[in-house]
């Protein structure tokens, strides 16, 4: 038997700060394909988790776009990282939906191979990469519930939004839903 769409809404929290003080199974990383860190999101997960997260990282050998690699969390609190890089946005003819879907589908993959309970999310590819931010949490949430649906596998999930906009955008759409 499937879960209802209710249920899982309960389990789908909006919230505003930093996605490094979290303490949650996994956090995701909206990392770049070299996963070798970088700025914004990216940045402050390798300075919160130290040196170790860079070092694991290097063994991985990249990750295409869409992809999700998982390491250990090192000093942040969560248990584990998992590294996914979104789209970079060109307009939206270059299959970036598909890519951001492939990115929440493959993180909440690792989460359950990995027996999480709970897992955070920041808003991939909403900043240097420039995916526009409706459009992107649409697509976070309706990947993540129908994931939650198909693999009956419910987990709490933390949206983590940064700026005001995002959480605004968040807060609206899951109350669209509800
Ligand atoms: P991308 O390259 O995927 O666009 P960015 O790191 O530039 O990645 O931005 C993704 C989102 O993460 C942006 O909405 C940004 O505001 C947000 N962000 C930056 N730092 C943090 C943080 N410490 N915790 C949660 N979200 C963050």
């Amino acid at each position: 038997m499937s879960v209802n769409k209710s249920t899982i809404l309960q389990h789908i929290y909006i919230q505003k700060g930093d996605i490094t003080k979290m303490e949650v199974d996994a956090i995701v990383n909206a990392a770049n394909p070299s996963l070798l860190g970088g700025g914004g999101v990216d940045g402050a997960i390798h300075r919160a988790a130290g040196p170790q997260l860079l070092e694991e990282c290097r063994t991985l050998g990249g990750a295409q776009p869409g992809e999700a690699k998982i390491t250990k969390g090192y000093r942040l609190k969560a248990k584990y990282v998992i590294h996914t890089p979104g789209p970079v946005y060109r307009g939206g003819k270059y299959n970036e939906a598909s890519i951001l879907q492939n990115s929440y589908y493959n993180s909440m993959r690792l989460a359950k191979e990995n027996h999480c309970t709970s897992i955070a999310f920041p808003a991939i590819s909403t900043g240097v990469y420039g995916y526009p931010k409706d459009e992107a949490c649409r697509i976070a949430l309706s990947t993540i519930i129908e994931f939650m649906e198909k693999e009956n596998f419910i987990i709490d999930v933390y949206f983590v939004l940064f700026d005001d906009e995002n959480y605004a955008v968040y807060k609206k759409h899951v109350q669209e839903l509800s």
